[in-house]
């Protein structure tokens, strides 16, 4: 895996949190841990499975690795949900965009973003490195710790 993989893994995790999508996320967090079947996300998230398996295989062909990728997305998934912000108001149809308010008429909100706001999708990718970052050494330092016990 690549560092540029990492960031389009990046990049596409976080987009589904900006476009107001955080059930996609926790799906795929689930699904990676084993807590569900594609057939039961549905039922837990009113995601289809073909949808699930389709987020999941984009994640793995973008990452080159699936086991790298689901190490991805048990790292970034709960700091994503937790730290990056919705900016699709997704009550409204047509959805409107909260960075420029404009009403998306036929377009995806992933789309708008990653078209308009791309100043604001790198920005955030750099946050959640730095968070990545911190629970990693955290991680670290922990074993560090158990090893000279
Ligand atoms: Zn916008």
């Amino acid at each position: 895996m690549t560092s540029n993989s990492i960031s389009e893994v990046l990049e596409y995790l976080i987009l589904k949190k900006m476009a107001g999508r955080p059930e996609v996320l926790k799906a795929l967090l689930d699904y990676v841990d084993g807590n569900i079947s594609p057939a039961t996300a549905s039922t837990v998230y009113g995601i289809s499975k073909y949808q699930l398996r389709g987020f999941a295989q984009r994640i793995y062909d973008k990452a080159g690795n699936r086991s790298l990728a689901s190490l991805l997305i048990k790292i970034a998934v709960p700091i994503i949900l937790e730290k990056t912000k919705v900016y699709i108001d997704r009550s409204q149809k047509p959805e409107e965009c909260l960075i420029c308010n404009r009403k998306l008429y036929n377009v995806f909100p992933e789309d708008h973003i990653k078209k308009h706001h791309k100043d604001v999708i790198s920005h955030e990718k750099q946050r959640i490195i730095v968070e990545i970052k911190k629970v990693l050494s955290k991680e670290f330092v922990k074993e560090e710790i158990l090893r000279e016990k």
